[in-house]
């Protein structure tokens, strides 16, 4: 019932040029001991989201440097899936905690992968709340347990957090992307690791500008006019008619500016589709704003080339988990804004490699200041691409796990 997750290969030396070769020797040295590690990835979905993003080149690396790692997807059907998204929503703070069937939905499943989960694992690597329970009902499965939480638990529900934390709190191991996302209460050792972008991938591999400009003119860009732009789903969180607004401010100064917001959506949540004819009714049909979804053919690739063709990247976030839409922006050298919340200010310092906002009008400003000054717009791009090479790149964060794991290993 568990679906095994096939994944292509990569090369972990196909890196050494984008990060160096000391990080990629120290990583062979850390791998050598773990050689043949059995690592079992549970996760609640191959497809969609940050969590599959980031296995789909984790798991390929760890496997070229010598580890028997696997992704295996947790079984479920729609009734499991609303009690997670629910307990996803109140985990981030919504008032909405699960009903007691919910509850009883949750733990059911995870009891019924629990007996499907095959032994003989040395790490079980759980990925965020929705199989959380296995640690409790089989712990015996695996020599060792590690617990990643993918989400902002700053300011949960209370009611939610109280009922999830006897299952995570006990796992021997966790990790988080920042200090402040550790609920009180958790046990066991406790790991910083913020994620990390893969510079190969189709998404932030290195596309020229003509051919950035050819995909962006294929969606109406004109690419003689500068273009703001936004990569989010259409969530209330990621303030789209926040950015909408900052637009018409920065009009009355550039007539000519555009904006292009770009989401994807999921054909089973209805929640996004009213937020996004929400946010199509807040752009008030202005042709100078492009509204665009993956129903539109927006895919990776897309994502890349409007990312590269951008004059001024925005994430305006009022609250953000991490934030990989601010690393890809990053990542491509552009003058970048973001909300002052959550994992973007991690990535980021203001003035320097970007600036950090509070209000649209801000986000006005800043964007005002980086289009009128294109060298400065220069500058803070060149920084904040470097510091992404140094912090965010998948190759320092396989080797951020590969020291957890030789922790586990040593423990064993
Ligand atoms: N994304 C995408 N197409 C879209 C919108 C988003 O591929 O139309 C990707 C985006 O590039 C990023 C991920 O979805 O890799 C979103 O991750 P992030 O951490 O920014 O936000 P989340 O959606 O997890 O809150």
């Amino acid at each position: 019932m568990l679906q095994h997750v096939a994944v292509a290969n990569k090369s972990l030396a196909d890196y050494t040029h984008l990060v160096g070769k000391d990080l990629i020797e120290e990583i062979y040295a850390l791998a050598e001991p773990l050689k043949g590690l059995r690592v079992a990835h549970l996760s609640a979905t191959a497809f969609g989201g940050g969590v599959s993003e980031l296995l789909y080149t984790l798991i390929p690396l760890m496997r070229d440097v010598g580890l028997d790692a696997d992704w295996q997807v947790i079984y479920g059907q729609d009734e499991f899936f609303h009690a997670t998204k629910r307990m996803h929503n109140a985990l981030q703070g919504d008032p909405a905690d699960l009903s007691e069937s919910e509850w009883a939905t949750w733990l059911g499943y995870n009891e019924l992968n629990a007996q499907q989960l095959q032994g003989d694992i040395d790490i079980c690597f759980v990925h965020d709340p929705q199989p959380a329970a296995l640690y409790a009902l089989a712990a015996e499965k695996a020599k060792g347990w590690l617990w990643r939480c993918h989400i902002d638990l700053s300011t949960p529900n209370p009611a939610t957090i109280e009922r999830l934390l006897p299952y995570i709190s006990q796992y021997p191991h966790s990790v988080f992307h920042l200090q402040d996302y550790v609920p009180e209460g958790m046990g066991g050792t406790v790991h910083i690791v913020p994620p990390a972008i893969d510079p190969l991938a189709p998404k932030n591999m290195a596309l020229s500008p003509d051919d950035a400009a050819y995909v962006c003119e294929q969606f109406g860009v004109d690419i003689d006019r500068p273009l703001l732009l936004q990569v989010s789903r259409f969530d209330p969180w990621k303030d789209p008619d926040g950015v909408i607004d900052a637009y018409r401010i920065v009009k009355e100064r550039f007539p000519d500016v555009q904006l292009a917001l770009v989401g994807s959506m999921a054909s089973d949540d209805p929640e996004g589709w009213e937020f996004y004819n929400a946010t199509l009714s807040h752009a008030a049909g202005d042709d100078d704003i492009k509204i665009l979804n993956n129903f539109n053919g927006v895919g990776a690739i897309e994502v890349n080339a409007f990312q590269s063709h951008a004059d001024v990247v925005i994430q305006k976030s009022t609250r953000e988990g991490f934030g990989l839409t601010v690393t890809e922006a990053l990542w491509k050298a552009k003058p970048f804004i973001g909300g002052n919340v959550g994992g973007i200010p991690l990535q980021l310092t203001d003035g320097e490699s970007g600036f950090l906002v509070s209000s649209p009008e801000e986000c006005a400003a800043r964007s005002i200041e980086l289009l009128a000054d294109p060298l400065l717009a220069r500058e803070l791009g060149r920084r904040g691409k470097e510091d992404v090479r140094k912090r965010f790149l998948s190759p320092r964060y396989l080797r951020d796990y590969l020291r957890v794991f030789s922790t586990i290993v040593s423990e064993a």
